[in-house]
């Protein structure tokens, strides 16, 4: 295997109902850091109605999306349900921000009372609260060497999580899930949910790095290193965004 390229197969998940505050950028950096370690990428953007084999892709990405296409967004959850549940079993990461991670949970019950079910990939809970969490936001990963997460919130979701999901972060500054319990986003196996835009990848090139491994280890079979990139530029970005109340 060590003569042939490495090869990925993302699937963005329907970036026609899911993609805003610019989280488009998480495909672009998931892509662009593989691609500078010459690993070949295919991004797919599954569009609605298309029927999702979970064989055929190696990391699934899905953005946020206002309640209006999350409806939307949830039945085409809902029709590949047991799909993106076999890709879950099968630990290829996950990657869903904001409405997307609402909808990755067990359900959501959107300002005006509508409860739009949920796939459960996640064990959470989340309910339009009265206050939209609206802000920068730094939190503290306790799996990555480099500690810091800075991100962007903007929901009105309250989520709570359930015994089966683990905090994903720990937030220092902002609201993350609840504004209440000091956590942000959940994870299970490697399923990772968070309300962080940003984009988040870009601006935590660990948390992306990290993404990848987990994609390559799983589909070869053996734990592949990263090649570091030169991230001067990158953790400027990062420092410059990390909270001054932090
Ligand atoms: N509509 C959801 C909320 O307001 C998710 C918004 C988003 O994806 N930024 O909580």
């Amino acid at each position: 295997m060590q003569n042939t390229p490495l090869e990925l197969k993302i699937a963005h998940l329907y970036p026609d109902l899911l993609n805003i505050y610019g989280d488009f950028g998480n495909i672009l950096a998931l892509e662009k850091r593989a691609k500078w370690r010459d690993i070949r990428v295919e991004v797919v953007h599954v569009k609605s109605g298309t029927q999702i084999n979970a064989d055929d892709y190696d990391l699934f990405f899905a953005g946020g999306g206002q309640d209006a296409q999350q409806i939307l967004a949830a039945n085409e959850f809902l029709k590949n349900a047991n799909e993106l549940s076999r890709a879950a079993y099968a630990l290829k990461p996950m990657l869903a921000i904001c409405g997307s991670y609402q909808l990755f949970g067990k359900y959501y019950t959107t300002g005006d009372g509508q409860k739009i079910r949920g796939i459960s990939l996640l064990d959470v809970s989340t309910s339009a609260g009265k206050k939209r969490f609206i802000g920068n936001v730094t939190a503290i990963c306790d799996f990555l060497p480099v500690r810091t997460i800075v991100g962007f919130e903007n929901h009105s979701g309250v989520t709570y999580l359930g015994e089966k999901a683990k905090p994903l972060f720990k937030i220092k500054v902002g609201n993350g899930n609840n504004g209440v319990d000091r956590t942000e986003g959940a994870r299970y196996k490697n399923v990772f949910g968070t309300y962080l835009h940003g984009p988040i990848l870009p601006k935590n090139p660990h948390f992306c790095d990290y993404l990848l491994e987990l994609a390559l280890n799983t589909k070869y079979k053996c734990k592949i290193p990263l090649l570091p990139l030169e991230d001067s530029l990158e953790y400027y970005a990062h420092e410059s965004r990390i909270c001054a109340k932090y």
